[in-house]
């Protein structure tokens, strides 16, 4: 065997014994030089019978496209194929090698590489890029790989997180995730109850029933879906998306009430310019050292300051306090705190009222919510995650190619998988 061919081969890290490369040069190619090397692939025997006793017809030509350090200069193996005739079974033949699947141009190699850039955070157009391919390529690459992410429909983690994120066309998407080892369980295409039941009636009876506690937000069918589908299960309301909650209707009265003052009233600034203070805990205010505040001309606190703006309406103290004592409750999971808070008979905000009828109607999940240590934090994780991937893409347009990149950037594909695909096929 000549030197040259082991050296190309060491080179390029070929090792099939067929495979027998005579020539290398530079070729300019739509605006680009290549690096063309030229090999043969010989067949020794018949695929059918394995004689050797072959007859010769000729080369099938194909160039493959192989992988390279540097995408400036693309690298293609003029690879000839031998055609042959067995001359004990008469059947036609053409030599193949695990290099390249029968009727593709480019070979195993780049798509396993290309598969490997795709579990990282970037765009198919930068991946297609540096491996000379076309984005389509990159594509059928990503379609190769399955977009189940749970398929044992005989078994349910115990502990379940529901939610859901923005996606493909601004529509919102449901998903479900692991409350233990915050994997991704299903991920569906519409957040809507019949599509959540179609999918977890997948599920054997006894598998539903081993789910213990399902967390979620405040969404109106949620619990229902959950009594349903899960007869075992407690459900949980998210504490941080109680919170959210109670601050988001603080916050609407402030604003209303802030807005029949005069703009260039005390009143005004003082329910204006430091908001963040009111969302802060009480406890946390500074209320020693006074500070010069330009908005009122005058050296205060900023206890001060909160404390004279919730002196401006009766219903803006009451929230105030309600809030702040909810948020206090929470922390110290102080369920008898939070029954009386729930049942208190002060006036509050229209919107506060709304919060807080919302929170007795689903009393039980509240109460669960804060006593249990499942929270939806994981799945805010998950949720900015499939945000920074649908961001590198500008976007997803196909529901499937997002959910398999999510996968992969997960990593949840199995390291046979992908080769099992390309040699087999
Ligand atoms: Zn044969």
């Amino acid at each position: 065997m000549s030197s040259l061919n082991d050296c190309i081969k060491f080179h390029l890290n070929i090792e099939d014994p067929n495979i027998i490369f005579s020539d290398y040069f530079k070729k300019y190619i739509n605006g680009k030089y290549h690096n063309l090397y030229v090999a043969e692939l010989i067949q020794p025997h018949c695929p059918y019978c394995l004689s050797s006793n072959l007859k010769h017809n000729g080369h099938y030509t194909s160039n493959v496209r192989f992988i390279t350090a540097d995408a400036s200069h693309p690298v293609i193996i003029r690879l000839k194929k031998q055609r042959v005739l067995c001359n004990a079974c008469l059947k036609r033949s053409m030599a193949q090698s695990n290099l390249i699947n029968k009727g593709c141009y480019i070979s195993n190699t780049s798509k396993r590489k290309i598969l490997s850039a795709l579990t990282e955070d970037r765009s198919m157009t930068s991946i297609a890029r540096e491996h000379n391919v076309s984005v389509n390529t990159v594509q059928r690459v990503l379609e190769s790989c399955s977009s189940k992410f749970y398929d044992d429909f005989d078994h349910l983690p115990e502990h379940l997180a529901f939610d859901e994120f923005k996606g493909v066309g601004k529509k919102l998407h449901f998903i479900c995730l692991d409350g233990d080892t915050h994997k991704v369980i299903q991920i569906l295409r519409t957040r809507f109850k019949p599509n959540i039941l179609r999918y977890f009636y997948k599920f054997t009876p006894k598998a539903r029933s081993m789910v213990k506690t399902v967390t979620m937000d405040l969404n109106c069918y949620y619990p229902l879906v959950a009594r349903e589908l899960f007869p075992n299960a407690q459900i949980v309301i998210d504490r941080f998306h109680m919170v959210q909650m109670l601050t988001r209707s603080f916050n609407s009265l402030r604003v209303q009430i802030m807005k029949q003052f005069k703009k260039q009233s005390h009143e005004y600034k003082l329910l204006k310019s430091p908001w963040k203070l009111y969302l802060m805990k009480y406890d946390k205010l500074n209320k020693t050292t006074p500070y010069y505040d330009w908005h009122f001309k005058d050296y205060l606190t900023q206890e001060h300051v909160v404390l004279d703006g919730l002196d401006c309406n009766k219903d803006l103290e009451n929230t105030y306090w309600i809030m702040q004592d909810f948020m206090t409750a929470i922390q110290n999971k102080d369920e008898k705190q939070i029954i009386r808070l729930l049942n208190s008979k002060q006036t509050v905000g229209k919107q506060m009222h709304q919060t807080l009828l919302t929170f007795k109607h689903n009393y039980t999940g509240v109460l669960n919510g804060i006593s249990s240590n499942y929270s939806n934090g994981c799945l805010e994780g998950v949720n900015r995650k499939i945000k920074q991937i649908e961001r590198t893409a500008y976007g997803y347009n196909n529901f499937r190619h997002l959910l398999i990149r999510i996968r992969l950037e997960e990593n949840l594909v199995k390291e046979k998988e992908p080769n099992n695909y390309f040699l087999v096929a």
